[in-house]
């Protein structure tokens, strides 16, 4: 804490991870020689930088971009830049350090990055949007590489920012080299990366669910957020048979007790990624009830899928999920679920899954479209679609492995970070002490 003042997310996703650790680490305690751990705490590099832009108006803008290497033990560094007004160097060390983990899940050969701007998307114009990406990356470029950092999106950052950023990436480094995950098809970009995050999310939940004899089928779901994630975490639930019941954004929450269709996700969709209008006009047009200011924690459902952002979901939330009887909850988004919510889930018997390893199918199913982009072809729909359901089993069983308790008990926030951190560590120790 001493080293890294004012930064209380950070310190919350390092602290989790420790103390899930710890006990692991005891028993094997070659993994805290040679100064593994404070290094591993310890981002490989950090780079803060002005972005300076001009308004429609003509007036001169200032941001701050960042970004942050954390961990090339197993791969160049990946992770994805968020452009939101609540992003500083907290919350960008604590997705990088999170990401590092998450990444070596997927078994894929990738390290650990984040980055991003205080930017805030909201109320910009298509140009001054265009002019931000690209003034941005008159600064990234230099510090990234399809060998040594590969950004993607985040809050903020969907295909449109994408395409804008590599396009400058191209301009600058004269190299086709396709350095960003989550491009449009045109250029690059893979199937079933939009859907990835919140598929995966969806198939991790189902994974869970089988291992007590249930499934989505008939289930009510709750979602959080109303973005890339959630949108996709909400067709998902309800391919399976769900009847899902809310989304959301930062203004409240919509609930609808009739349950999603395929035409009103249509709607949210055409809304929030075309018109970047807010969940109430959604409410409005398809006559659904919005409640201004709350999250969707007090309706009940067996499964909640937070899909948002961090820190959504505190301790009182929890208590009242499992009030209501809330059998499953898994995290689309990154640390939605506060310590304390997370360890009322896990104490009271839930089936909890940390972003960690919930979410881990958007970041694999990039290091599938780099796979696709090294080898300069395509693969269709359904093939990466198995792939990420296959990585999402094979983390799901990691979990179990590395996550059971001597009572036969499981808990995935051990099981994610175990694993995880197995992977990572011993690719540090290998390569010794840098
Ligand atoms: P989007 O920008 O598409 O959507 C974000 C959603 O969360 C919006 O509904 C937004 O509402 C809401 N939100 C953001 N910040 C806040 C806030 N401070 N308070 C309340 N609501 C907020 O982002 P994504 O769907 O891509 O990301 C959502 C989460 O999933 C993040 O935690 C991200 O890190 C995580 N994630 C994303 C991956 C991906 O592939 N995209 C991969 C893995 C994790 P509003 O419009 O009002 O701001």
């Amino acid at each position: 804490a001493q080293r890294n003042p004012g930064q209380p997310e950070f310190l919350q996703a390092v602290t989790e991870v420790m103390e899930s650790l710890w006990p692991f680490i005891e028993k094997n305690p070659r993994y805290a020689e040679h100064g593994l751990l404070e290094r591993l705490v310890e981002p490989e590099r950090v780079m803060m930088f002005r972005v300076s832009w001009t308004d429609d108006h003509g007036n001169v803008q200032v941001n701050r971009g960042f970004r942050i290497q954390h961990s090339m033990a197993i791969g160049p560094f990946k992770g994805g830049l968020r452009f939101h007004p609540s992003v500083n160097l907290s919350v960008l060390k604590f997705l990088a350090f999170e990401q590092t983990f998450k990444n070596a899940l997927t078994t894929l050969p990738m390290g650990g990055g984040k980055g991003g701007s205080d930017f805030d998307p909201k109320g910009k114009s298509p140009s001054e949007v265009m002019r931000f990406c690209q003034a941005f990356v008159t600064e990234l470029f230099r510090h990234v590489g399809p060998d040594t950092d590969v950004p993607a999106g985040d809050i903020g950052v969907g295909g449109r920012e994408v395409g804008y950023m590599a396009g400058m990436y191209k301009k600058l480094a004269n190299s086709a080299a396709s350095v960003f995950t989550g491009k449009g098809l045109a250029f690059g970009g893979s199937l079933i990366r939009p859907e990835a995050t919140g598929y995966g999310t969806v198939y991790f939940a189902d994974e869970m669910l089988k291992t007590r004899g249930k499934s989505f089928d008939g289930m009510r779901v709750s979602v959080s957020g109303s973005g890339n994630v959630a949108q996709y975490a909400v067709e998902k639930a309800m391919q399976l048979g769900a009847k899902v019941v809310t989304v959301s954004d930062s203004s409240g929450t919509v609930i609808d007790e009739e349950g999603f269709t395929t035409e009103k996700l249509a709607v949210l969709m055409e809304i929030k990624n075309h018109l970047y209008g807010r969940v109430n006009d959604y409410a409005a047009r398809v006559g659904a009830k919005f409640e201004a200011g709350v999250r969707p924690w007090h309706v009940p459902v067996d499964i909640a899928l937070p899909c948002a952002t961090q820190n959504e979901l505190d301790e009182n939330d929890a208590k009242v999920l499992i009030k209501n009887g809330v059998v499953c909850v898994a995290e689309g988004a990154n640390m939605p679920s506060t310590i304390e919510a997370a360890k009322a889930f896990e104490a009271a018997g839930v089936l909890y899954a940390p972003g960690k390893a919930s979410n881990a199918g958007g970041v694999a199913t990039s290091g599938l479209e780099m796979s696709q982009n090294a080898m300069r072809l395509s693969w269709n729909r359904e093939e990466v679609d198995a792939r990420l359901l296959q990585i999402m089993q094979n983390i799901h069983a990691a979990c179990l492995k590395h996550g059971k308790r001597a009572d036969g008990t499981v808990s995935y926030i051990d099981g994610a970070n175990i694993a995880g951190f197995v992977k990572v560590a011993d690719a540090m120790i290998a390569q010794g002490v840098i």
